[in-house]
């Protein structure tokens, strides 16, 4: 059998938020497997997304750090007018940054509210408004936002963490329908619980009741999550739009 020797993303640049460690970690290398350029953005983590980067340089795959705060509009725009003008386009976003706040509502700081919506959601608009700029000029886009399980299902101590994955859900489908005829495809990606920083605070009663309630029996990792997103990013998933795609082992269907 005859084969092309190409990758599935070669020559494409993409820019993945929060990928200085956990699911964007994995994400970002695996999209730069599949023959892409990476941008790993972080906001404090340099070690850490220097680390990603190692990871992709061994394994002779392409990328270069890039810090920004997801929540502030001009660092952003500035940020996504960069890599266009270093290399001529930006073709993915990954939208993963993200904070969580665990704590019971009525404790809840209208300050702790404004973080949580500025980073995890308004992180998401900041983004998509630069970077769809460029890809409606290409007529070629894919964007991937991280949501939660919990903006579907919702869950007791968690109402702001899971207000802001559902504003991301509306603003996916929303986005999708109007970027559709750009040949941008917008979807989401709803993890359940996987193993990173994020949920490693959680108590080992608290993790076996979780798992309790998974059919696959187990948590997910990061690599999980991180073919998925591979795969919609990818020529397979062309015809993918507007749609919320679930990793949670069964745990919410
Ligand atoms: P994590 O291990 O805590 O990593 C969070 C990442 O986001 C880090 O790279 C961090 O960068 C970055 N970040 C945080 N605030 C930022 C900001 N203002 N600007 C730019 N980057 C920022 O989280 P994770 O578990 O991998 O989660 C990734 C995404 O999946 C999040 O959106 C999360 O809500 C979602 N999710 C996670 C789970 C789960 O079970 N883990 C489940 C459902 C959804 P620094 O290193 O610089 O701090």
């Amino acid at each position: 059998m005859k084969m092309s020797g190409g990758k599935p993303l070669d020559g494409k640049i993409a820019l993945v938020t929060g990928s200085s460690r956990g699911i964007g970690r994995a994400i970002a290398v695996e999209l730069a497997r599949a023959g892409a350029f990476i941008f790993i953005n972080y906001v404090r983590g340099e070690e850490a997304a220097r680390k990603t980067l190692k990871i992709m340089e061994d394994r002779g795959d392409k990328g270069s750090l890039l810090s920004f705060n997801v929540s502030d509009f001009d660092a952003v725009q500035d940020a996504i007018r960069g890599i266009t003008e270093e290399k001529g386009r930006i073709d993915i976003l990954i939208n993963n940054a993200g904070i969580t706040l665990d704590g019971i509502f009525v404790r809840t700081k209208p300050e702790e509210w404004d973080n949580v919506i500025d980073i995890n959601l308004k992180g998401v608009f900041n983004c998509c408004r630069a970077a769809t700029r460029y890809m409606m000029k290409q007529r070629w886009g894919r964007i991937v936002n991280m949501t939660s399980v919990v903006a579907l299902s919702g869950n007791a101590g968690q109402v702001c963490y899971s207000a802001s994955k559902a504003g991301i859900v509306g603003l996916t489908k929303s986005l999708a329908r109007e970027l559709g005829s750009r040949n941008i495809c917008i979807n989401a990606v709803a993890p359940g619980f996987i193993e990173t920083d994020m949920t490693v605070s959680i108590g080992e009663k608290s993790r076996e009741k979780v798992i309790d309630q998974i059919p696959l029996g187990r948590t997910g990792t990061p690599d999980d999550v991180a073919g998925v997103v591979a795969f919609l990013v990818s020529g397979k998933a062309d015809y993918i739009t507007g749609q919320v795609i679930h990793v949670n082992g069964g745990l919410y269907m």
